[in-house]
């Protein structure tokens, strides 16, 4: 999908970007693929441009999305937020990145809104309810390093694209559109990757580094969840994986072991619905959900975890117990009984 950007907006952000800036970008909680790749594609974008530019995240990510340039750069505010809320501070516009609501940042929320830096949101959620001077919120787009795409062009249209920040792009078009299949997928996102692989960039170490770098505990610790812990509820096409912090721990728990765990279930043929349930350091139940078609998880992340996202893919928490979690989420699923029992979805 190509977004269009406010002329008008976008004129008075190139005005304030002709001398060079004390800029900041951050993104969300615990940042995926999209997250990172749209921070840093952003980030070595204006660096080139020759602006101060710093990247500033609100927790750790996973190993297998460090590969990008600029990482090592890369300010987490939860080991820094002296220097997280100086460079806030000092910085006199801030991006805020493949987000939708302050409380997404968690903690960090007071030192990204509470100083006069001006605000550009730029997101691929639905409803952008952050404060800010400019939002470009374009739902429809399969990952926000598409929009920064676009973006970076429609401040200098003659940008010649550079591979650092292809690769920064390629990686969060990638894996937000679960390897370029997602319906979210189009054949303008297509032509975008063609021009980022035009750059020379490597494809190859990209694909590499996201899905061939498992631990050995990591994968054993899929097998276990899908052999032992996943539970079908045929009736709903709907599937559950709860994880306790003891199991997390058995494995070795790494940040970014449960993500695509989510996933697995809607191979099974007919499961339409999926969640993944994994108790939290600080009590709660941390949660995620994805599905097929037209159910939408975001509303049922929405209406009964405190939570949002995408109509496939979204998220939210649980204060309670674990078992508490599951009987809510059951309740959730019988709320949505006449959708999940109707969508034309084969039996299993
Ligand atoms: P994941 O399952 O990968 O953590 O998240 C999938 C999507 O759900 C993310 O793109 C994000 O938009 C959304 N999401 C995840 N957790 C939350 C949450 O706690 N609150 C909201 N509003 N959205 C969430
Ligand atoms: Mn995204």
């Amino acid at each position: 999908m190509i977004p269009v950007f406010n002329p008008t907006l976008i004129k008075e952000l190139k005005n304030f970007l002709t001398e060079p800036r004390k800029i900041a970008i951050t993104t969300h909680y615990k940042p995926d693929g999209d997250a990172i790749g749209s921070l840093l594609g952003l980030y070595n974008f204006l660096t080139s441009q020759k602006h101060k530019v710093k990247a500033i995240v609100p927790s750790d990510y996973p190993e297998f999305i460090s590969f990008m340039k600029g990482n090592d750069k890369v300010i987490n505010y939860e080991n820094k937020p002296k220097q997280a809320e100086k460079y806030f501070r000092e910085a006199e516009i801030i991006f805020c990145l493949d987000f939708n609501e302050q409380s997404r940042v968690e903690a960090m929320q007071h030192i990204m809104m509470d100083n006069s830096a001006i605000k550009v949101v730029i997101d691929h959620h639905i409803e952008p309810q952050i404060k800010a001077d400019y939002v470009f919120s374009f739902p429809q787009s399969c990952a926000t390093c598409e929009l920064i795409y676009y973006f970076i062009y429609a401040l200098k249209s003659d940008y010649k694209m550079k591979s650092d920040v292809a690769e920064c792009l390629y990686t969060g078009i990638m894996t937000d559109t679960g390897s370029f299949r997602f319906s979210s997928m189009t054949a303008d996102t297509h032509r975008i990757v063609a021009a980022l692989m035009d750059t020379g960039m490597d494809h190859v170490k990209i694909h590499e580094s996201v899905s061939d770098t498992f631990t050995e505990d990591r994968i054993r610790f899929l097998g276990y969840c899908l052999r032992d812990k996943m539970q079908l509820i045929h009736a709903f096409h709907a599937s559950y994986i709860s994880l306790s912090l003891t199991e997390l721990d058995q494995f070795n728990h790494q940040t970014g072991d449960t993500e695509g765990i989510v996933n697995y279930p809607l191979n099974i043929k007919g499961v339409k619905m999926s969640a993944l349930f994994t108790e939290k350091e600080d009590g709660g139940v941390k949660i995620s959900f994805r599905s097929k078609g037209n159910f939408s998880v975001r509303d049922m992340a929405k209406k009964f975890f405190n939570g949002g996202g995408h109509h496939n893919a979204a998220g939210g928490r649980f204060d309670g117990s674990m078992d508490e979690c599951v009987e809510h989420f059951i309740s959730a699923l019988k709320y949505y009984k006449t959708e999940l029992m109707d969508i034309d979805a084969l039996e299993i």
